[in-house]
């Protein structure tokens, strides 16, 4: 009898119930990336996981040996706000995406509001730093959801007016939510994680990173644990 395969497990970083990420599907696993490493002397097989082919990893981290770790896939579904696919996205190699058309499909009413506002640093132009009890949160929630609904409004005013759904979409903020496909390679997620997962980028986007990590990191342990130790020490 086949076995029933388990449901993907799907997280929400934002913790709104909206913003997700999904396993879809993945190729590969620890000993794929051994197998690419050692093909070179036609060493490759079929046996477990062994400390040999752990050391190896841990080599072809250290010495930035990339391309045995790119003959694998993973496959998330994420739905995650504009401005969060917009940083995603600039991540060009090793990386797959399709997203939902807002040409083809009628925008849903989906929108981020943060849970909590946070001020503009004071050195880093770039980052962000936890209220300090000085920022007036309640009066902050209530702009955002007037701009959203003014903004959706228009959206369905426009589309009411016989607009076309590729530019009604126009007036849409960066708040409201996309859903994308991405697909990469060890490779190119471990690349993805250093700088996303990282206290220089924006909170929001480095929340799915995690997400995407934790997804990832039981299909190949060991290459995160020894990936996870090398950035440690740096
Ligand atoms: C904290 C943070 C702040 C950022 N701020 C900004 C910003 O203000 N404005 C902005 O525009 N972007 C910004 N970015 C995006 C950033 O510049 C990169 O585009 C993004 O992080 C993708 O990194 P990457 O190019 O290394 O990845 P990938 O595109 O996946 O490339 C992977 C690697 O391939 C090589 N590579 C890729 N393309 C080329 C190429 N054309 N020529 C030579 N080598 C190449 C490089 O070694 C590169 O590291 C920011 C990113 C972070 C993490």
């Amino acid at each position: 009898m086949t076995a029933t395969p388990a449901p993907s497990p799907t997280l929400f970083p934002l913790g709104d119930g909206t913003g997700s990420v999904s396993l879809v599907q993945h190729v590969g696993d620890d000993k794929s990336v051994v197998n690419a490493a050692r093909i070179s002397f036609g060493g490759d097989s079929d046996a477990p996981l062994n400390d040999r082919d752990e050391k190896l990893i841990r080599y072809l981290l250290r010495h930035q040996h990339g391309s045995p770790f790119e003959h694998n896939l993973i496959t998330f579904k994420i739905v995650c706000p504009i401005f969060v696919d917009r940083q995603l996205v600039r991540h060009r190699v090793g990386v797959s995406k399709n997203e939902v058309s807002a040409r083809y499909v009628e925008v849903q009413e989906r929108n981020f509001t943060p849970p909590r506002f946070r001020k503009q640093a004071p050195s880093n132009r770039q980052a962000s730093v936890e209220d300090d009890g000085t920022l007036d949160q309640a009066r902050a929630a209530q702009v955002w959801q007037e701009a959203w609904r003014g903004a959706f409004g228009a959206y369905q005013d426009l589309l009411g007016l016989g607009v076309t759904r590729e530019q009604a979409r126009g007036v849409l903020p960066l708040s409201l939510y996309t859903e994308s496909y991405y697909t990469f390679n060890v490779r190119s997620l471990l690349h993805f994680l250093g700088l996303r997962d990282h206290e220089g980028a924006q909170y929001e986007t480095r929340l799915f990173a995690r997400a995407m990590a934790e997804l990832a990191e039981p299909l190949f342990p060991v290459t995160f644990r020894e990936w996870r130790l090398l950035h440690a020490a740096h």
